[in-house]
């Protein structure tokens, strides 16, 4: 779950990370009246839970509180890659002399959390990853001993950073990692961390992805869901109980267990298909959750034909097939669809399907090219 810049910079604060004073506004006279308390110049920040928000024309500098007005305006109902701004955060402008970066990621290939920085930071951090590799840093650490204070002041030597920010660096990366690991977060970022024309450092930006499995321990941080930028399709799945990933291709997937469907998508490609998704809509499988997965799947309109696999272990294959035929029952489609079912009862469950003229095959291999062949309308 990822969270807003103002909601990650808060959360940054608490760990003692500075920030620039600012509140969220919904309307430009609440932005308007934002500015004249905060005083000076501020800026104008979209908040919609994507990056490149800054090239995408949603960070705007105001330079009074009549400007403020206007750029709020202008930015409030934008769209940004997809994603429709409906607030903006005010903040005190900062005078920005250097842009680092600096990021806590989980590195799946080492298992540890790995801080990197970078002298270089601001909106081109993806370009320098790119042509200048070297002035990225990477520092692993290993989270039973935590973050030590040496690694912290040799990073910030590492960076080049003079001596006078040393200790405001060490004192932020310090937060950051204790915000990172309080949190349960996969990702907290700070691009730009700047340091200011008075020589002072300030998280101007924030990020934070919060790991959905550890959610249930946070039960303040899952509050900060914001609905609106959930697709309908990732609020039905979410509220449905279901793991959904929307892909690019045609054929659509419905598995059980989320291994299977990953197989299921290797096999699908393997026969000259593209999947549609990934979806695992877990054990048990009754006809609610199929039709509510079904229901999904269809709303989006490239699919071409559906792919049912279904290994019946605890899962009955008789109760599967008999869920898969309620659900078509209450989600009519002309979509073709093929079932594999193997397992507890597959014959019964074969046999239901039979009866109600759904087309089922035993092996995952027929089950596919069939999948890929009804796609392509033979
Ligand atoms: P992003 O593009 O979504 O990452 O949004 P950022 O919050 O990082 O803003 C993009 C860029 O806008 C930053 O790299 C800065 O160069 C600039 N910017 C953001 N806030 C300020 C500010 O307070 N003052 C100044 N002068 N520039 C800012
Ligand atoms: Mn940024």
């Amino acid at each position: 779950m990822k969270l807003h810049e103002y909601q990650s910079k808060r959360i940054f604060a608490e760990h003692g990370i500075p920030i620039p004073n600012g509140e969220v506004a919904i309307t430009p006279d609440q932005a308007r009246e934002i500015a004249r308390k905060l005083g000076g110049p501020v800026v104008i920040k979209s908040q919609v839970l994507v990056g490149g928000r800054g090239k995408a024309g949603g960070v705007k500098l105001a330079k009074n509180p009549n400007e403020a007005e206007q750029m709020a305006d202008q930015i409030l109902g934008m769209d940004i890659k997809g994603l429709t701004v409906d607030k903006v955060l005010v903040d005190q402008a900062a005078d920005i002399n250097e842009e680092i970066y600096l990021g806590i990621v989980i590195d799946r290939a080492l298992q540890l959390p790995v801080i990197i920085a970078s002298a270089e930071g601001g909106v081109e951090i993806e370009e320098v990853a790119k042509t200048n590799p070297e002035a990225i840093k990477r520092l692993p650490i290993d989270p039973q001993v935590g973050l030590m204070g040496y690694q912290a002041r040799n990073l910030a030597f590492d960076l080049g950073l003079r001596r006078v920010f040393v200790n405001d660096f060490v004192r932020i990366l310090t937060g950051l990692y204790s915000a990172f690991i309080s949190t349960d977060a996969s990702l907290a970022e700070i691009n730009p961390l700047v340091i200011t024309g008075d020589d002072k450092m300030l998280a101007v930006d924030g990020k934070i992805i919060l790991d959905d499995n550890a959610l249930y321990r946070h039960p303040k941080l899952a509050e900060l869901r914001d609905i609106q930028e959930e697709t309908d399709s990732e609020r039905e799945a979410r509220l449905a109980g279901l793991s959904f990933v929307k892909l690019d291709g045609e054929i659509g997937c419905m598995v059980n267990g989320a291994g299977l469907a990953m197989a299921t998508m290797d096999i699908v490609k393997y026969f000259g298909g593209e999947p549609a998704n990934f979806l695992d809509i877990g054990g048990g499988a009754k006809s609610d959750k199929v039709a509510a997965a079904l229901r999904i799947i269809l709303k989006d309109p490239k699919v071409k034909s559906i792919l049912f696999n279904i290994f019946g272990g605890i899962t009955r294959c008789d109760e599967v097939a008999r869920g898969i035929l309620e659900a078509l029952n209450e989600v009519q489609t002309n979509i073709p669809m093929v079932a594999r079912l193997v397992g507890t009862n597959e014959e019964e469950g074969r046999q239901i399907l039979a009866e109600a003229n759904f087309p089922s095959a035993s092996s995952l291999g027929e089950a596919a090219q069939k999948a890929v062949q009804l796609a392509k309308g033979a």
